[in-house]
């Protein structure tokens, strides 16, 4: 499989190397050059199978040419385990949870940090360690997180041999939870650095520290945020694993999906191109409601930012939209980059109306806001028993909103579990104790380590040379 540029500028790359990429270098985002499409009876026949084993099916040609079959076979088993030594602790990995007649939850927050994004970077992890290791070398990762991404990263590369992770946080301003999924994890390759600033602080170190790599002596910087795209590939997997427990491909399902970088609904919509029968994919955003202003109204405006109870969707700008501008134009990278060069200019871009029309064919959409965020946690805790996230709280109010058939199965994507937002599900007035999983049971106990560093670019370069190769100097 070859993957081609948004932008249309930079050379096609293999799996391997779009892995090691991240950002291509004319500034787009990676794509296959041509999407695997399965025939009906080729899906019917997953029926059944355990996660890992579908996962190889769904993915084997996105990486085809870049791993034998075995490897990618052993290290999707390890991935998905379950069970007492593995990572994902409920036996099904991926669940689905009645809510209501025909409509239910898809639980991924059974990982080690509790949220979606557990699938994707454990996956990566162990697939950077694959070719690291093969290849004789050794990288870096530097990201900024708010909250999700920084642990999930975190977890899914402690255990790679080659790979040094550097995660910056905004000092303070994480909750407690989330700082010790992070800050708990010791191993000497795990490097957590709280900055005296906000989060756009240390997303800005990020961003220069690869635009010049200088300061890391000839390592390769990788990135792992959800431009890369091999998380966008593992996502694609659990959409055909819920359509399959419910009566797919025979039967088709409605999805609906909380969207902060529209990577996680970027992958349902691969699926339905790759042959899932999907009837509506809903795009549930917060405030922060780029996207569906776009998709209601074809207004991409740039706006302030907004906090909000579901902070893992607090974003001004969708990474990931790209992707979906490239297939709205024909796939042409001159259109995008010249859409692209407008956005960074003015903050604003809309597209022709027939393009339109093909993105509002493709996706429906709702802004949600906090004060409905509660009311559903309520609603659905009144008639369930069951606590919602403030995140899968917006996918369910959309999908109730924008439903279009009470006859087709309504999947929401449950993106993270409730013990992790304690504060959204007290304002919802849910009376019941969370506790957390048995795995992370005693996570308030357990010994921290992290270095608080200055809102400076060269205090945290002179950090990450300092202790880039297993805690010593690159
Ligand atoms: C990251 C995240 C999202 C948003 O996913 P995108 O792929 O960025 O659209 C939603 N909910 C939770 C809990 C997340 O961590």
């Amino acid at each position: 499989m070859r993957y081609i540029s948004t932008r249309g500028q930079a050379p096609a790359l293999n799996f391997e190397d779009v892995l090691l990429a991240g950002l291509a270098s004319d500034g787009g985002l990676y794509v296959p050059e041509n999407l695997p499409r399965f025939t009906q009876e080729e899906i019917a026949s997953w029926a059944g199978l355990p996660y890992h084993e579908l996962a190889f099916r769904v993915m084997r040609p996105f990486v085809a040419g870049s791993i034998s079959d075995a490897d990618f076979k052993k290290i999707l088993e390890e991935t998905y385990a379950t069970g007492p030594d593995g990572v994902f602790a409920h036996a099904a990995v991926a669940p689905l949870r009645q809510l209501d007649s025909n409509e239910w939850v898809l639980e991924l927050f059974h990982g080690p940090t509790l949220a979606f994004k557990d699938f994707a970077l454990q996956l990566l992890g162990r697939l950077l360690d694959h070719f690291l290791v093969k290849r004789g070398e050794r990288v870096v990762i530097m990201g900024a997180t708010s909250g999700d991404t920084g642990s999930a990263a975190i977890e899914g590369c402690k255990a790679c041999e080659n790979v040094d992770i550097f995660i910056m946080h905004p000092h303070n301003r994480v909750s407690e939870v989330q700082r010790r999924q992070m800050t708990t994890l010791l191993g000497e390759n795990i490097h957590n650095i709280a900055i005296e600033g906000n989060f756009d602080d240390c997303q800005e170190m990020v961003k220069a520290s690869f635009a010049d790599q200088g300061f890391l002596k000839g390592t390769r910087l990788v990135a792992v945020n959800s431009i890369n795209w091999a998380r966008i590939m593992a996502q694609i997997v659990y959409y055909f694993h819920a359509a399959l427990q419910l009566g797919g491909p025979a039967r088709s399902v409605a999805f609906s999906v909380p969207t902060g970088n529209f990577g996680d609904i970027f992958a349902g919509y691969l699926a339905r191109n790759m042959g899932l029968p999907v009837s509506q994919l809903i795009v549930a955003t917060n405030r922060n409601d780029i996207l569906h202003r776009f998709m209601s109204g074809n207004r991409y405006d740039k706006d302030t930012l907004h906090p909000t109870l579901s902070p893992s969707m607090d974003i001004m700008v969708s990474s990931n939209f790209e992707r979906l501008l490239f297939d709205l134009h024909g796939r042409s990278g001159a259109e995008v980059a010249r859409l692209m060069d407008g956005f960074k200019a003015s903050g604003k871009l809309a597209v022709e109306d027939e393009r339109w029309t093909e993105a509002r064919r493709l996706f429906d959409s709702l802004a949600v806001d906090d004060a409905q965020t509660c009311a559903t946690i309520a609603e659905v805790f009144a008639s369930t028993g069951e606590v919602l996230d403030p995140h899968t709280a917006i996918g369910v109010r959309a999908a109730r909103e924008c439903r279009r058939s009470l006859a087709i199965p309504m999947v929401i994507l449950g993106t993270a579990h409730p013990v992790k937002f304690p504060d959204a599900v007290l304002q919802a007035g849910v009376g019941r104790e969370l506790e957390l999983p048995a795995h992370l049971g005693d996570l308030l106990q357990r010994p921290e380590r992290c270095t608080v560093l200055a809102n400076d670019l060269q205090t945290v370069q002179d950090f990450v040379a300092a202790h880039g190769n297993r805690g010593k100097p690159l």
